[in-house]
Parts: structure tokens; C-alpha cells; sequence
């Protein structure tokens, strides 16, 4: 009977949807305030002041619906 005390951790890991980076690697993860995406610095896109996972999600953020302008 083995009585060592087992981690059971059910925090989930979070990780960047795009570059696979966790937040054991990184403390910068972030949420994007649109699709809930989670991102790092080095994948998201900053506009506004604030933190997306990508371009597309600011402009709907913003503007309610996707731009298709580049
Ligand atoms: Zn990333
Ligand atoms: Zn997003």
C-alpha cells in the first residue's frame, strides 16, 4: 500500500492558441476580449490599448463587424 501523496492538479494549463507557449514559459498570457482566445505577447495584436488575438478580432471589437481593409 503505497501511501505517497499524489498531485492531483486540475488547474487546466493555459496556453497560446497559435505558438503553443504555456504559462509555465510565459506570465504574459492573455485573454482576447472577443473569441476568448488565449495568446502571448509575441501572437497578439495590440491596438486601442488593448490585447487581441488577432487583427480581426480588434476590428470586430471595435467596429462591430470584419473590415476586409488591409
Ligand atoms: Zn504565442
Ligand atoms: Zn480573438
Amino acid at each position: 500500500m503505497s501511501d505517497s501523496s499524489r498531485f492531483v492538479d486540475h488547474k487546466e494549463l493555459l496556453k497560446c492558441k497559435f505558438c503553443g507557449i504555456t504559462e509555465e514559459e510565459t506570465t504574459l498570457l492573455q485573454k482576447c476580449p472577443m473569441c476568448f482566445a488565449i495568446f502571448c505577447p509575441n501572437c497578439g495584436y495590440s491596438f486601442g490599448g488593448r490585447q487581441f488575438c488577432s487583427k480581426s478580432c480588434a476590428n470586430y471589437f471595435y467596429f462591430g463587424e470584419g473590415d476586409e481593409e488591409e
